[in-house]
């Protein structure tokens, strides 16, 4: 199997299924809830224990998804790994097979300008179903983003790829989520520039906030100690912050949601 029925926050999001090419994230970042997760997450034991370190791709992904595609289906790619994570080449397969066979909604999750690579398929598929990327950046601080996640783009390439996105006519959804040690107001700012749509953000997880399931990697904790950028995994520190971009990005007219109320935008069908 290729395609996963969805529960909680994907499910409550409005997602029907997800679709998951690999197994392991090659962007390792230091954050990352998955490997957190274990078995839950599909995981074996060399994954959590070496995440970010190698990955596992679904040979088959054409022939699974052949049998398993169907048209209503709202499928988020992916929870779990990055499409686009470095060393990625089976993109374009799944591409073709879901052109073929379109659902009603795919949504990509990526960080990756290696998405540009696949612009001709993204638009073809475009024509067929409703699409959209969701495209995350994380911070506008180049320091904070080679201690967090050093394997990532850096920011202006980001900015680059959402808007190329954009320019290409591919529908795309700025993800500030997790918020990393960042200029909030700055970032923002450049977010709103290259994209005309709402913004989604997240906080990082944190136990106080979510006392069950996946959270962040005890690594970024360390990374945050070192630092002494412990406040931005304060449950107060991080309302207060979600707080000010929503009041900033609505004066600027935009639409700003954090958790399933951001992710069901992404869920939705266009008419
Ligand atoms: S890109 Fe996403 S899935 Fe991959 S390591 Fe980073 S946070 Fe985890």
């Amino acid at each position: 199997m290729i395609l996963s029925r969805t529960s909680g926050f994907i499910a409550e999001a409005g997602f029907t299924h997800s679709l998951t090419p690999a197994r392991n994230c090659t962007f390792g970042c230091s954050y990352c809830y998955v490997p957190t997760m274990r078995v839950q997450g599909g995981l074996k034991p060399e994954d959590w224990q070496r995440w970010g370190q190698f990955t596992t791709y679904k040979q088959n992904a054409a022939v699974l998804l052949r049998r398993e595609l169907r048209p209503g289906q709202v499928i988020y790619c992916s929870p779990l790994v990055d499409p686009y994570q470095p060393g990625e080449a089976l993109m374009p397969e799944v591409l073709r097979e879901l052109i073929a066979q379109p659902p009603a909604v795919f949504v990509i999750q990526t960080r990756s300008p290696g998405i540009l690579r696949d612009l001709e398929l993204l638009q073809a598929l475009a024509a067929r179903c409703t699409l959209r990327v969701s495209f995350s950046i994380t911070s506008n601080r180049a320091d904070v983003l080679r201690r967090y996640e050093p394997k990532c783009a850096p920011y202006a390439e980001r900015l680059q790829t959402v808007a190329a996105l954009h320019e290409h006519g591919i529908p795309t959804f700025v993800t500030l989520a997790p918020l990393l040690p960042c200029d909030a107001e700055a970032l923002l700012s450049d977010v709103m520039r290259v994209s005309p749509n709402g913004l989604i953000a997240d906080p990082l997880h944190i136990r106080a906030t979510k006392p069950r399931g996946a959270t962040t990697r005890d690594i970024a904790l360390v990374i945050a100690d070192r630092q002494n950028e412990g406040k931005w995994f304060d449950a107060s520190f991080q309302a207060a912050l979600v707080d000010d971009l929503r009041t900033r990005a609505t004066r600027a007219g935009r639409a700003f949601a954090t958790g399933p109320e951001g992710f069901s935008w992404l869920a939705r069908k266009m008419s």
